[in-house]
Parts: C-alpha cells; structure tokens; sequence
C-alpha cells in the first residue's frame, strides 16, 4: 500500500531509442588540453590524451571545455579524471578493456598509421561518423552507424 494516491499516466511510447557509449574521443584538435592552465593534461605523442595528476590542480576548465561530456573531477584524487584509452594496457601489448570484454565485440582498437591494419581496413569498408564534427575536434574515436540525432 501506499500513501500517495496513484494517478493514471499515460506515457508515449518513443518512436525509437539508442544508446551511445561514450569515452575520450582522443581528440587531434583537443579543447581540453588547450584550456589547461598548467599542462597537466597534454597529448601523448602516440596521440592519448591524458592527465597528468601530480600536476593537475582540479580547477576544472578541462571538464568544462570537453564537449563530449567525458572528464570529471576524480573525488578521491581530486584531480580531473577520464578514460585513457587503457594506455597502461595498449602499451603492454594489451588491448583495452573494453574492446577485451565485450561480449558482442562491438569495438575495435588499433593502429591509425597501420593502413593495413584491421582498423584501418574497418574504417575503408563503413560508414563512420564522429561526434560533434562541426566543432573540428578532430576525434580518432569512430561511430559506425549512427543516427544523425546523437552526433
Ligand atoms: S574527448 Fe574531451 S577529454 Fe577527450 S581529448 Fe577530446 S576534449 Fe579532451
Ligand atoms: S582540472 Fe587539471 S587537467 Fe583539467 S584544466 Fe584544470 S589543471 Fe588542467
């Protein structure tokens, strides 16, 4: 039983609904390093983005300036946080973990400058798309099929 009288809610039923995972884009032309007071976010020369934290003064600007929603301030570190692409993982010869565990392999990480490579190769054979491609972030995370609504 309850207290609160139940009312009758008629709810429509969405045409259509998705769901998009979304993670640092690793972006070429990225807003969250150029914002950055003092360098302690900065890109790898293998093209990471990451965040330095003995140099990070958690003042927020990168969290701000990321468009795609993907850094946050780290309470316990109370420095600013992300995903780094496992970049602990890719160079140990790893893959990251979430290409590694999902269950439906819907992700492929690889090598942009092996054009031979099966990343590459996927990147010839579909239709992808970017995130936000007006704002010229230049992302090196790819989409393969989705709706125009989400980008
Ligand atoms: S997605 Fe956000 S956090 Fe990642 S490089 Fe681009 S601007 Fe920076
Ligand atoms: S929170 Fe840290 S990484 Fe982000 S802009 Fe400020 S100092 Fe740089």
């Amino acid at each position: 039983m309850t207290d609160f009288p139940l009312e009758e809610t008629r709810v429509e039923k969405p045409d259509k609904s998705f769901f998009v995972p979304k993670l640092c884009n690793a972006c070429d032309h990225s807003p969250c390093v150029q914002v950055c007071p003092v360098g302690a976010t900065f890109e790898t020369p293998d093209g990471a983005v990451l965040v330095d934290p003995e140099y990070c003064i958690g003042c927020r600007y990168c969290i701000q300036a990321c468009p795609y929603g993907t850094r946050f301030l780290n309470p316990i570190t109370g420095v600013a946080d992300k995903c780094t692409l496992c970049y602990h993982r890719i160079h140990n010869g790893q893959q990251p973990a979430c290409v590694e565990n999902c269950p439906t392999q819907a992700r492929l990480f690889g090598d942009l400058k092996d054009h031979d490579g099966p990343l590459n190769q996927f990147l010839r054979e579909h239709k992808i798309q970017v995130l936000k491609p007006h704002l010229n972030t230049y992302p090196k995370v790819f989409y393969s099929g989705i709706d125009k609504e989400v980008r």
